[in-house]
């Protein structure tokens, strides 16, 4: 399936630079693992990428400040995933300069070991950008019983609204490339494929023009067809290969980055700059400069509406994309590394769901790109009935929402699905006693 592309019209929106706010609110978790911890108290002074919150864990990275200023809290925060965590709250004061880092190509990377470009992407706080916010480091420092053939570029931005990654190969092809080359250096591979949808043109041929010297990095255009950028249906798409049910691309010999982080592993390896800000499509129906801006982690929804400003009454703000994005609840939620868009809907355009009996049209099934029985895993779930689910794919689901957007019931699927999945999660911690 493919849901109306509305994308288009931030695709040709340069991007932006950042707006300063008032306050930072930086959140210690902000990547799948465990939480930095805090090395600042009130009162304390930081300047730009300063280190804020230590790594805990070998699955944690860094957490840094984008701005300059006070800290004036380490506080619990709500994010948007409705979690409230520990967050550094910042008065952003100082002097800086709004444009960061200079932007370099120099080759002294090259004389990096693998171990050493590793250990920059937690350092620098790196990690998986499209959405998935898994350390990038721990995804490089691949198990040795396995044999990476492959790295798998995703600049697929397969969800309407979003082209920030779209924009960002267009502005800065040259800093993927050369994050590709640092990419397949710290794997030890020789061998990069770029993923773009049909719809992306003028980034197709940017990076075409930018690799036609280059045997080693391959560009593959698919069909536009939602969701072609979800991992296991891209792996699949560019190399024919299925990562098999519960496993992971690694144990076909494939790694898939994001070309975000791509981008970001250039910044961190070559400029020294820290992960602290990410290029952000803010649209929606009810935004007056609809867009794509780079965003100082940490600033709040709230503070980027009163930049980008409103037209209409927002009824709707969803983080990430209108079919896996997350509704919010508040507007204080900040932008964090996992952002990649901010989608502010008007009554008119944001879809109440009514939630009726099944018709059993069999619709649900025939959309899912995991070949998945919604309707019975949702039955399952409601009944609380996790084995049974489990058994009929339920860690399979990719949350990629096809299922809820042509149920003519207008059923909640995958967010019962994605409750079922959490509730799993859960009980798997307290058997472990966590
Ligand atoms: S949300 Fe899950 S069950 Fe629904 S279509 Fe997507 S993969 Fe299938
Ligand atoms: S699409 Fe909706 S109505 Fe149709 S079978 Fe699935 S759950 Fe039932």
């Amino acid at each position: 399936m493919h849901p109306r592309d509305i994308g288009l019209d931030t695709m040709s929106s340069p991007i932006r630079n950042a707006f300063l706010p008032h306050y930072l609110y930086i959140p210690l978790q902000q990547h799948i693992g465990s939480p930095a911890e805090a090395v600042v108290a009130p009162g304390d002074v930081v300047s730009r990428g300063d280190v804020i919150g230590k790594a805990s864990g070998y699955v944690s990275v860094n957490i840094h400040t984008p701005l300059p200023g006070k800290v004036i809290a380490v506080q619990d925060h709500v994010t948007a995933t409705a979690d409230r965590v520990p967050t550094v709250v910042i008065e952003v004061e100082g002097r800086f300069s709004l444009k960061g880092q200079v932007s370099r190509q120099t080759d002294a990377w090259k004389s990096l070991s693998r171990d050493e470009i590793i250990s920059r992407m937690k350092e620098h706080g790196l990690v998986g950008m499209g959405g998935a916010t898994f350390p990038m480091h721990v995804k490089y420092s691949v198990p040795a019983d396995k044999k990476i053939t492959t790295l798998l570029v995703n600049a697929v931005e397969c969800e309407p609204f979003l082209s920030a990654d779209n924009r960002l190969v267009i502005e800065h092809g040259e800093d993927l490339v050369t994050g590709i080359e640092i990419a397949l250096k710290a794997l030890g591979v020789n061998r990069a494929i770029i993923g773009f949808e049909a719809d992306m043109p003028e980034a197709v041929a940017r990076m075409r023009g930018l690799v036609a010297n280059r045997s080693n990095i391959e560009v593959l255009v698919f069909p536009v067809k939602y969701p072609q950028g979800a991992e296991k249906q891209l792996v699949k798409a560019a190399t024919g290969l299925e990562v098999p049910s519960g496993g992971l691309p690694l144990d076909i010999g494939v790694v898939v980055s994001n070309a975000g982080s791509l981008v970001a592993l250039k910044e961190a390896v070559v400029d020294n700059k820290p992960l602290f800000e990410r290029i952000v499509t803010v649209t929606g129906d009810a935004v007056e400069k609809p867009g794509n801006y780079k965003i100082a982690i940490g600033t709040r929804v709230a503070d980027v509406l009163a930049e980008v400003g409103l037209k209409k009454k927002p009824a709707r703000i969803i983080i990430g994309g209108p079919m896996m994005g997350l509704a919010q609840y508040s507007d204080q939620v900040p932008v964090t590394k996992g952002t990649s868009g901010i989608l502010v809907l008007s009554a008119r355009r944001a879809a109440v769901y009514r939630h009726r009996p099944c018709v059993r049209c069999g619709k649900c099934m025939t959309v899912c790109p995991m070949g998945l029985v919604p309707l019975l895993l949702v039955s399952r779930v409601e009944l609380g009935m996790d084995d049974e689910a489990k058994k009929h794919g339920l860690l399979d689901c990719i949350e990629c929402g096809c299922c809820s957007a042509v149920c003519p019931s207008e059923r909640h699927l995958s967010q019962a699905i994605k409750l079922g999945k959490l509730r799993h999660v859960a009980k798997k911690r307290e058997a472990a006693g966590d």
